[in-house]
């Protein structure tokens, strides 16, 4: 049994759709019930995507392996109608990363854990502090307020929308 914590984004159509329904899917694939955060309200970051995201993240423990976790989700977001020949940040109505599998430092070729990135986006930190206010980076060794305080200032707020 693995603990997984996924982040979810979404800035096309239906946001709050799109997340709620990648909840569902992901709760298909837990065999507890998903630790949620709140859904947070984001403005995009670069110059390829030009809509606000919906983004959360949440927290629950598989039987999969990390290989198929990542294939599983990459499926589900090519089948929910992701153009995979988009570029990278472009709009979508929804994407799936692997922030954490089982507190793990995975570096194969196509999967990194924790997620690459997601030291530098508030709009991963702010959610993933509320399901897991302990999280230390198991890479660099620091605490999660410390990665929120160094972290890029962009504009994230906190919403009460359902998902
Ligand atoms: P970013 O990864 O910077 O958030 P993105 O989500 O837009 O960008 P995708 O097109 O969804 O990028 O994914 C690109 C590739 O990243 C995937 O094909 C996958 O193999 C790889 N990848 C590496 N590590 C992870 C991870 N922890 N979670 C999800 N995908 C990952
Ligand atoms: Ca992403
Ligand atoms: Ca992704």
């Amino acid at each position: 049994m693995a603990r997984v914590i996924i982040a979810l984004g979404s800035n096309l159509g239906d946001r709050r759709s799109h997340l709620s329904q990648a909840r569902q899917y992901l709760e298909s694939l837990s065999t507890t019930p998903l630790t949620l955060s709140s859904v947070y309200e984001t403005e995009p970051v670069g110059e390829v995507s030009t809509h606000m995201f919906y983004n959360a993240v949440c927290m629950f423990e598989t039987d999969l392996e990390a290989m198929t976790l990542l294939e599983k989700i990459k499926t589900y977001e090519q089948e929910y109608g992701r153009d995979p020949s988009a570029p990278r940040w472009a709009n979508r109505t929804i994407d799936l990363d692997i922030i954490d599998y089982d507190r793990q430092n995975i570096a194969r070729q196509r999967l990194v854990v924790p997620h690459p990135e997601y030291e530098k986006r508030l709009f991963v930190l702010y959610p993933l502090q509320e399901v897991y206010p302990d999280w230390v980076d198991v890479r660099s060794g620091r605490h999660i307020s410390a990665l929120i305080e160094q972290a890029p200032k962009i504009g994230v707020f906190k919403t009460r929308v359902n998902w």
